[in-house]
């Protein structure tokens, strides 16, 4: 299966389903004939797990295999000039091409790496991760620095993205479940009946049949590009991605990164968001059904009780998708129908009250 990504700057395909990456090695001789050297960055825990099969897929092909730590650590300024550093040594030119195989951090990193390299080299994205199916389509590409996360980056579209389905049976149920979350979020802010047959259809993320997890996989893929598509440097409608996002930034920041995964906070951030659409717009779903499903695929659905309001509505007030002084939520007037919102600190520090009162 293939879906197209159509930007401004960029029209690429992507590739999905397992074995997915059977046909990269014709892919690249046919859209870079010139290549000069290809460099491949991958973390450690996925170069141990699925290096092999990339590599006899690129079997006539000398790569070069740069590798970076597992997770967050690699969006790291020092990780970046290692990269560039091994970029330059092994005589990268404006002719050669990146490989970023990996989950989103690689996918960060390795799209950073090729956006300023020389002012900007063709990459490639093969995800490993089901939240990948999000982070390695749309062209954002982003470091960290230590006064905040992806505050360093770039807009900078890939030239085809692989995603083979196979690599995910080695993910740990926690990022299973971080990736699950996205597309989640995908559904609700696009298409109830995706949402409905996704409840309908998923009662663990343990074993999806392949067909399904890649019919799953292909409709959020196709969600976000029609977003991105139609808004890619988010002066827009791009912004209804960060539903769940504003209380799930502050609650996995405040967590200090690592004990709760992205995806797992941003459930949270989901239902909360749902509650304050209830508020605000009385929008009418199921959020007790809701909880309890998520509830059965393993996810928290109460906000941890030990942190403080204050401080994750200050979280939120940095976001720098805030504007100005208050927050600006994406909320939902119905399921499939997002909009921006300004929510007072008062109505927040309320709200958060009352949704740390709820049981789980
Ligand atoms: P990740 O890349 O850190 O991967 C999570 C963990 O799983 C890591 O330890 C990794 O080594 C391991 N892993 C990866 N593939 C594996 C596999 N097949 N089997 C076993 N282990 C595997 O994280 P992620 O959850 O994929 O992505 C999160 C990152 O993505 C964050 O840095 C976030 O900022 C970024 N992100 C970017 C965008 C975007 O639009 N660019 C969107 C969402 C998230
Ligand atoms: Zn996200």
């Amino acid at each position: 299966k293939s879906v197209s990504i159509q930007t401004d700057t960029r029209t690429y395909p992507v590739f999905i389903g397992s074995g997915a990456i059977g046909g990269l090695s014709t892919f690249i001789k046919e859209a870079f004939p010139a290549m000069t050297n290809l460099m491949v960055i991958t973390d450690e825990t996925v170069r141990d797990f699925h290096l092999p099969a990339l590599e006899s897929e690129l079997e006539s092909i000398d790569a070069k295999i740069c590798t970076v730590p597992s997770g967050e650590k690699a969006k790291t300024f020092d990780v970046y000039y290692q990269c560039l550093t091994f970029a330059l040594e092994h005589k990268l030119d404006r002719k050669s091409l990146i490989l970023a195989f990996g989950g989103g951090a690689v996918g960060d990193l390795g799209g950073f790496v090729a956006a300023t390299y020389m002012r900007g080299i063709p990459f490639i994205q093969i995800p490993t991760t089901i939240l990948a199916h999000d982070s390695a389509v749309g062209g954002k590409v982003a470091i960290n620095h230590p006064s905040g996360k992806n505050m360093v980056g770039a807009f900078y579209q890939p030239s085809a993205v692989f995603y083979d389905l196979d690599f995910l049976g080695s993910l740990p149920p926690k990022e299973k479940r971080s990736g699950f979350a996205e597309v989640i979020k995908h559904s609700l802010i696009h298409d109830m009946n995706f949402y409905l047959s996704l409840k309908e259809q998923i009662h663990s993320l343990e074993n999806i049949p392949s067909e399904e997890l890649s019919t799953i996989l292909t409709k959020g893929i196709e969600i976000k590009g029609a977003i991105v598509g139609e808004d890619e440097k988010e002066s827009g409608v791009r912004a209804f991605l960060n539903f769940g996002h504003t209380l799930g930034h502050a609650i996995e920041a405040e967590k200090g990164y690592g004990e709760w995964t992205h995806g797992e906070s941003v459930a949270v951030g989901i239902i909360f968001a749902l509650e304050l659409s209830r508020k605000v717009f009385g929008l009418t779903f199921e959020i007790g059904e809701f909880k309890n499903w998520l509830s059965s695929l393993g996810y928290q659905v109460t906000l941890p009780q030990e942190l403080s309001h204050q401080s994750l509505l200050e979280r939120m007030k940095q976001d720098k998708k805030s504007e100005g002084q208050k927050v600006r939520f994406v909320l939902l007037q119905e399921i499939g129908k997002p909009v921006l919102y300004q929510v007072s600190d008062e109505l927040l520090l309320k709200e958060l009250e009352s949704f740390s009162k709820q049981q789980g």
